[in-house]
């Protein structure tokens, strides 16, 4: 039999699913803030799962993949527990941004947290200590802001740690085909949760205003590929037989002012030399050819079609390997 599920005064029982807010600071005029959370108890036991989404306040594809993960969850079926955070960024999602604007930060540069910090870090410390910390594998869901980017997902502890291993593996679970696996700054959950052992990937599901079908998809798939693999569900997880990994980036930068026309895709593998983008005048003439430095995977590029000269045009994964 399974035991209480519990984060603060949310409590579900073996077999029941409770969706309810956890209350985690207060508005300048004293009314709540309160993040949705859904516990679901399995009835059997099992590992323990924590998904959080919106973490920075413009990221929006995560929460649509909770919503259907949950929605297909049957606790009575469920071996392991699953707790859902999904919305963590309160103060940036009401900006429609993803800094919050109450301090200024970036909610994943504050993992752990900090119970006296500033209104991100208490947030985090709140739910690093109540509820990452019961979990036996942590997904915090992303995205690429709302830049284009390809769907991929990201370990972001050294390399050198035991650790490692464990989230790299939870990583090609994941199976959504493309991995970072780059040490991240400090605060990035993804580094807070493995050192606590616990291991933890950061899914980066495209890049939009709004939700993004394919991408919510791919997340969703990605998220039953771990229930499934780690035993909470039944059924064989869809994993690709090989997946790209990059451990870092080339940054596009044009030379020139003026619009881009692109010659590759996101998603491209490229080749030393292959043209990326041309960069033209108003009157459409090209200025430059913009080509990749080495190999590599067009990962990224810029929202709109024009740039300044030293402006960004696209980020190329470097030094693929696979799994
Ligand atoms: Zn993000």
């Amino acid at each position: 039999m399974s035991e209480l599920l519990q984060v603060e005064q949310l409590k579900a029982e073996p077999g029941e699913r409770v969706d309810g807010y956890l209350t985690v600071a207060e508005m300048q005029d004293g009314s709540p803030v309160r993040l949705p959370v859904s516990l679901v108890n399995g009835a059997e036991p099992g590992p323990t799962v924590y998904l959080q989404a919106i973490s920075d306040g413009d990221e929006l594809n995560g929460i649509a993949v909770i919503r259907q993960v949950l929605k297909r969850l049957d606790p009575a079926r469920l071996k392991g527990k699953v707790i859902a955070v999904l919305m963590v960024n309160f103060h940036a999602f009401h900006a429609h941004q993803a800094f919050s604007p109450a301090d200024g930060k970036k909610m994943n540069r504050c993992f752990p947290g900090r119970q006296d910090g500033t209104s991100s870090e208490r947030i985090a410390y709140r739910l690093f200590h109540h509820a990452v910390r019961q979990a036996d594998y942590c997904i915090d869901l992303h995205q690429g802001g709302v830049r284009p980017m390809i769907d991929e997902v990201r370990v972001r502890v050294d390399r050198r740690k035991r650790i490692h291993r464990a989230c790299l593996e939870l990583a090609r679970v994941f199976g959504i085909g493309y991995i970072l696996d780059s040490k991240g700054p400090d605060g990035q959950l993804a580094r807070s949760g493995p050192e606590e052992g616990i291991p933890t990937i950061d899914p980066e599901l495209g890049g939009c205003h709004g939700w993004d079908e394919k991408s919510i998809q791919k997340g969703i798939t990605g998220v039953e590929n771990v229930l499934k693999h780690y035993g909470l569900i039944q059924g064989t997880p869809h994993i690709p037989e090989r997946q790209v990994v990059v451990d870092g980036f080339f940054s596009v930068l044009a030379n020139r002012g003026g619009f881009i026309e692109y010659h590759a895709e996101l998603y491209d593998h490229l080749q030393k030399g292959d043209p990326v983008a041309d960069i033209t005048d108003p009157f459409g003439n090209v200025l430059e050819t913009l080509r990749a430095p080495e190999e590599s995977i067009f990962w990224s590029h810029n929202l709109r079609p024009m740039v300044a000269s030293g402006e960004l045009v696209g980020m190329l994964g470097k030094n693929i390997w696979y799994v």
